[in-house]
């Protein structure tokens, strides 16, 4: 099945690799125009590239105006802004015990800050469109709490509170907000944690394996498109089974 977003606009944050650009391929794979949007614009351009209508920008999540600016760069390019996927991210994990103010402050700042300029300034332009879906990416560790990342899990479960609060401010305007829990996947964010552990988690997991990052766009996508049209401040979790 394809072009489930034919001719829509979509902004996707931290989508140079990863689970963003992922989630970017496969919007654009669905017919969308896809602004690829991170902190490494170079990078961002060289996805952007390999995307059939996609342009690459340089954009810090947690800097007000550049959100500010993303979105309207994201309309005059391609006539409007339909889809805007919060899903930059970075991770700081340490014990409390050694958890340096800066490293809860960073990770608060990218996640919980950044979404909310992000849902902020996507919304402002949707509400002028009488319509539009924002998706945040939020994470299991949210749900569950993880130890060593009392920053992250803070920060990811603050995205579900602040999901459903800006779903119930724009519902009436036809503008839906969702979130995406994903487990463990695949990714250069998780091949930095110790092979241990990673072994560890996934052996937790009922499907008894990693996700890839295709399968938390899969989720994206059908939270983006008309498919999910009736629903809103909901929260898929996409984790082969973990933590139901
Ligand atoms: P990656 O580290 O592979 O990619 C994250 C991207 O976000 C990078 O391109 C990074 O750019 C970019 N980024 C970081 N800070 C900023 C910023 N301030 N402004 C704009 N872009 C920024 O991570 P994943 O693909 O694994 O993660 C994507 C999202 O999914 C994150 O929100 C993460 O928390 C979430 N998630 C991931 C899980 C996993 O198992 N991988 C599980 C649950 C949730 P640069 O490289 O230049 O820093």
């Amino acid at each position: 099945m394809t072009g489930l977003i034919e001719g829509r606009t979509a902004v996707v944050t931290g989508a140079a690799r990863g689970i963003g650009e992922a989630i970017a391929r496969l919007l654009a794979e669905h017919g969308a125009n896809v602004v690829v949007a991170d902190l490494d614009a170079e990078r961002a351009r060289a996805t952007a590239d390999d995307l059939p209508a996609a342009l690459g920008v340089g954009c810090d999540v947690t800097d007000e105006q550049a959100v500010d600016a993303l979105v309207h760069r994201a309309r005059a390019e391609f006539g409007s802004l339909d889809i805007f996927v919060n899903n930059a991210g970075i991770t700081r994990d340490a014990s409390l015990r050694k958890m340096r103010v800066e490293d809860f402050e960073a990770v608060v700042d990218v996640h919980l800050k950044g979404t909310w300029l992000g849902v902020r300034a996507a919304s402002a332009l949707m509400r002028e469109a009488g319509s539009g879906s924002i998706v945040n990416i939020s994470s299991l560790s949210g749900k569950s709490g993880n130890p060593g990342q009392t920053n992250y899990s803070a920060a990811k479960a603050g995205i579900v509170g602040l999901t459903k609060a800006a779903a119930k401010e724009l519902a009436h305007h036809d503008i839906r907000v969702n979130a995406v829990q994903p487990g463990l996947i695949r990714t250069a964010m998780t091949e930095a944690m110790p092979p241990e552990v990673f072994a560890e988690r996934e052996a937790a997991i009922p499907m008894q394996r990693a996700g890839e990052p295709v399968e938390v766009a899969g989720a994206v996508l059908f939270l983006a498109s008309d498919l999910s049209s009736y629903m809103t401040g909901g929260v898929l979790e996409v984790g082969g089974g973990r933590l139901m």
